[in-house]
């Protein structure tokens, strides 16, 4: 398990430094049978420590010290309908959750894997850490493996952390591309 705890940690670490999180934004789990490890509430992604790291069962019940993130019942919503997902990686990356706060839908570009539908799916908003928004985004990712939060966020699920770490990166490149499109067809040739 100490393994397993340092690789959350290190996935923590890129990804904050990747700038997909910054402050005390974000959190990351990973399932290992019936215990997920969960990133703890109220601290930075960035130089987490192996006490940090939240230990929970399948009802929520903390196994250990510390008190794990406020949407750890969003992670084990999804845990718990998706037996092929391993991982979750939930960030507030600029480029993508600008999408989320704009009425603009997030196009699925190659390297999704299969193209299931033309957007990225999204859920309407529901308040942070609340059972609410732990049921939305459980039926709203459905068989996908990206969902928009609506006004908050990105989560991403995959079968390893470093998967999921990934396909964040992936999701906020390519909101970083499509925003630089739009920007550029909205302006004039100067000529
Ligand atoms: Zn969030």
């Amino acid at each position: 398990m100490r393994k397993n705890i340092a690789e959350i940690i290190d996935i923590s670490n890129e990804v904050y430094e990747k700038g997909l999180v910054s402050g005390k934004a974000g959190n990351i789990s990973a399932r290992f049978g019936d215990v997920v490890a969960i990133t703890p509430t109220l601290k930075s992604l960035y130089n987490l420590s192996q006490e940090d790291i939240v230990l929970v069962d399948m009802d929520a019940n903390v196994l250990t010290k510390g008190k794990p993130s406020s949407e750890v019942n969003m992670h084990l919503e999804i845990y718990k309908r998706r037996p092929d997902v391993q991982a979750i990686v939930h960030t507030h990356s600029p480029y993508a959750t600008g999408f989320a706060f704009s009425n603009k839908k997030l196009k699925r570009l190659e390297g999704f894997g299969a193209i299931k539908s033309q957007y990225l799916l999204d859920i309407e908003y529901e308040k942070p850490g609340s059972d609410e928004l732990a049921k939305s985004a459980g039926e709203g990712l459905g068989d996908e493996d990206v969902l928009i939060l609506k006004n908050h966020g990105v989560i991403c699920v995959s079968d390893s952390l470093k998967e999921a770490m990934l396909l964040a990166v992936f999701v906020e490149e390519t909101a970083k591309t499509q925003f630089i499109t739009h920007m550029l067809n909205s302006v004039e040739d100067g000529d």
